[in-house]
């Protein structure tokens, strides 16, 4: 079982013929809403690529349809809280030319009280997996609790904070950046990924694929990207990040999971839209398959 602490956002994404300028008001030609923040993507891509994922986090009263939407997908949900705070949500605005622009509201992501993921955590089992990001808070307090009881940590430093990634680092078994967020944790801490003090290290590197950074051996691997026409790469590190942990959790060697979480990303980028677009495993097996 994986349990991932994250942040449940809704995705509202405004069509505009080009990102306001200061005192402008612009009316949209379109909008759509779905389901995104990175720890429901990354549940999401868990429980579509087949491994029983637990979701810690919370919404505020408006935010049962995200709540159900993860349901449907197969996140388990008992450890989703209700809030009397607003649902954490982005106001995303695209223009023509495909330039954006983001406000991100966290509202109930950082307003999880510490009982929630003891009463989480109280049914983890030894060996399960516990997963978090950068967008909710008590991301420290709850890996340390679950090291504690004997669960690997894996992480992913995002959006990087250089206050979380100081707390977070010691505790983790596993770290997952992006290309720019290894850089930002190297000019932070002065180590580079190779270096750190954790077992394993990914950096997904978009179109040229990813690195892996075995640090009990100190071996590099280089995993080349699928060759496809993007689309849309919201939530392609998600997706790979979801597709990498169900793969360890079912006991893949990391060289295999990767492998899977390779094809997922790639599959990923050729479809419009956040957690709505993860693709699953049969999808994912049958992409590229003769
Ligand atoms: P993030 O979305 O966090 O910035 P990346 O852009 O590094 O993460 O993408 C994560 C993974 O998604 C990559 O390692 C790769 O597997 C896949 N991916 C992303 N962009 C592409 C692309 N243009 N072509 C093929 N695969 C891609």
């Amino acid at each position: 079982t994986i349990w991932n602490l994250g942040s449940i956002n809704a995705d509202h994404v405004y069509a505009v013929d080009h990102i306001l300028a200061p005192g402008e008001t612009l009316a949209a030609t379109d909008l759509t809403t779905g389901l995104g923040g990175k720890g429901a993507n990354m549940s999401v891509a868990c429980a579509r690529a087949g491994a029983r994922i637990g979701h810690i986090g919370a919404v505020g009263p408006e935010g049962g349809w995200a709540v159900d939407r993860l349901t449907e997908y197969g996140v388990d949900n008992r450890w989703i809280k209700r809030l009397d705070v607003p649902s954490g949500h982005a106001i995303i605005t695209v223009a023509e030319d495909g330039e954006n622009s983001i406000i991100l509201f966290p509202g109930a992501n950082r307003a999880l009280p510490i009982e929630a993921i003891r009463a989480a955590l109280a049914e983890a089992e030894v060996g399960d997996w516990f997963l978090t990001q950068n967008e909710t808070n008590l991301q420290a307090e709850a890996a340390a609790l679950a090291r504690e009881m004997g669960l690997k940590v894996g992480y992913a430093a995002a959006p990087f904070d250089a206050q979380s990634v100081a707390a977070v680092l010691p505790l983790i078994d596993f770290l997952i950046l992006n290309e720019v967020e290894a850089a930002q944790l190297e000019a932070a801490t002065g180590t580079a990924p190779g270096a750190l003090e954790v077992n394993d290290v990914i950096v997904t590197l978009g179109a040229d694929g990813a690195r892996w950074f075995d640090n009990r051996s100190g071996t590099v691997e280089d995993f080349p990207a699928i060759p496809v026409t993007p689309v849309d790469t919201t939530g392609a590190g998600d997706t790979f990040t979801g597709y990498v942990l169900a793969g360890l959790d079912r006991g893949m060697p990391m060289g295999q999971a990767i492998g899977l979480a390779m094809r997922a990303g790639a599959l990923m980028v050729t479809r419009p839209g956040a957690a709505d677009a993860i693709p699953d495993l049969a999808e994912v097996q049958a992409f590229l398959q003769p």
